[in-house]
């Protein structure tokens, strides 16, 4: 068992529809993972998210251990 991180797209309001999930190690790591997702299958440009997008997306990403 380890500690990690992990965000489900499904999770984000109007995504409920996307399988995609990611795990990491690190916050750190998601936040990179969910933006690179991001910009492959919603065609969304990170850095045009505004503060309150960041922090709302920012509570989605949860402890698991894996
Ligand atoms: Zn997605």
């Amino acid at each position: 068992m380890a500690n990690a991180f992990s965000y489900s797209c499904r999770d984000c309001e109007g995504m409920e529809a996307c399988p995609a999930s990611v795990v990491a190690e690190t916050k750190d790591e998601v936040w990179k993972l969910m933006q690179l997702h991001a910009q492959v299958a919603h065609d969304e440009n990170p850095a045009d998210w505004d503060n309150e997008t960041r922090d709302y997306l920012s509570t989605l990403i949860k402890p698991v251990s894996v």
